[in-house]
């Protein structure tokens, strides 16, 4: 894409693809010998370009993705993505005839949703959820009969059969014991499917936090998003902590500066007010780009000249002011950053959000261009 990104717009993402390819291979190496990685490129690969990703993955071996809805899936295939498709959540079952035109892999999300999906008379690739302990979707893990049914019917064919998860990012006893009373559930239903003489299916319990900090788990997949992009949810301890390199950061360029006089407000709501003179700078990038709003007020900040500068007043839809008076030779036209590998990185940014990265990633790029780089090896 354009090179020229820094000179002539308002704002960008940069998106590092030697970066992704690292921690593919990274996370890969952090994996049992048989169990490989099912990259998970919803929401728009969390805001990094599903499209580009996937493509840059399918080019360094990866050949399992795992999206949210059944558009996401075409729009990869559309593109030229090779390798499964793991639709991970629910699918009007009219989209019956999508799911099979571009051979996507349709997650069986409850019993009467394995019925319906069967009753349309297509026969597609599903992989069975099973709710272990989270109680959002899937198949209870003790009703062992609704399982072996799903197995049964004519046209699903099982090719998987995983669950999820709902605290194995916690390293708390409490936390850890729910997460290995999930991973029991789970074993003890696949060893019953066993003994039923029920074929042996593609497994997967684990996604980012799974695999760093549960990495004894033998499955055949681990569905990893977050770390895929180099950063956790939280700035959080993990057991495992392979060599992860930040793929996205967020830029923008000061259009202006102004200087303000102590007493004087700054934007929406009077939001701000100066306690001293004070120099004002104004980026182009608001809350339409996926800066969140709970940053105003100084709980969010942005990275100038290497210095963490608190954003002052309200962020706007479309612009945002930081407060720049304590540093020195800041001018118009300056690169700031929003999420930096160095600086800022989106954990950080989004304990300033009340939130975590998965979240600011996602919202980012709505309007956002992006850059791609590749370093030179
Ligand atoms: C989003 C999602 C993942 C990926 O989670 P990360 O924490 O980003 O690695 C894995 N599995 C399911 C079912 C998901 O919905």
């Amino acid at each position: 894409m354009n090179s020229e990104l820094n000179t002539t717009c308002r704002s960008w993402i940069e998106v590092n693809l030697t970066n992704l390819r690292h921690n593919a291979n990274v996370l890969q190496q952090a994996m049992p010998e048989n169990c490989r990685l099912m990259a998970v490129v919803k929401a728009n690969a969390y805001g990094h370009s599903a499209k580009e990703i996937s493509l840059a993955l399918n080019k360094t071996g990866v050949k399992a993705f795992a999206v949210a809805t059944v558009d996401e899936g075409i729009e990869l295939r559309k593109n030229g993505v090779t390798g499964e498709i793991l639709i991970l959540g629910f699918t009007d079952v009219s989209r019956i005839s999508d799911i099979k035109k571009y051979d996507l892999i349709q997650t069986i999300i409850d019993f009467d949703y394995a019925n319906a999906l069967n009753d349309t008379g297509v026969f597609v690739k599903t992989h069975i959820k099973i709710d272990t302990g989270m109680h959002r979707l899937g198949i209870p893990s003790d009703d062992f009969e609704s399982v072996k049914k799903v197995f049964e019917m004519k046209n699903l064919d099982v090719c998987g059969i995983f669950t999820h998860l709902c605290c194995s990012d916690s390293l708390k006893k409490e936390d850890v014991d729910y997460t290995n009373f999930q991973i029991d559930n789970f074993y003890n239903l696949i060893e019953r499917l066993k003994s039923a003489k029920i074929k042996v299916v593609k497994t997967h319990i684990q996604s980012s936090y799974g695999l760093l900090n549960y990495p004894h788990l033998k499955c055949d997949y681990a569905r990893i998003g977050i770390a895929l992009y180099g950063v956790l949810s939280s700035p959080d301890e993990t057991i495992l902590k392979p060599d992860l390199r930040p793929v996205l950061s967020v830029k923008s360029r000061i259009a202006l500066i102004r200087n303000v006089n102590k007493g004087d407000c700054v934007g929406y709501a009077r939001a701000f007010t100066a306690k001293r003179n004070s120099k004002i700078a104004i980026l182009p990038i608001g809350y339409a780009d996926g800066i969140p709003r709970s940053m105003s007020n100084g709980k969010g900040c942005v990275v100038i000249n290497n210095f963490l500068v608190p954003i002052a007043g309200r962020v706007c839809m479309d612009q945002l002011a930081v407060d720049v008076t304590d540093i020195d030779g800041v001018s118009v036209g300056d690169t700031v950053s929003l999420i930096d590998d160095n600086n800022l990185s989106a954990p950080e940014a989004a304990v300033n959000a009340d939130s975590i990265s998965n979240e600011l990633l996602s919202q980012i790029g709505a309007r956002l261009p992006v850059k791609f780089i590749e370093n030179l090896e």
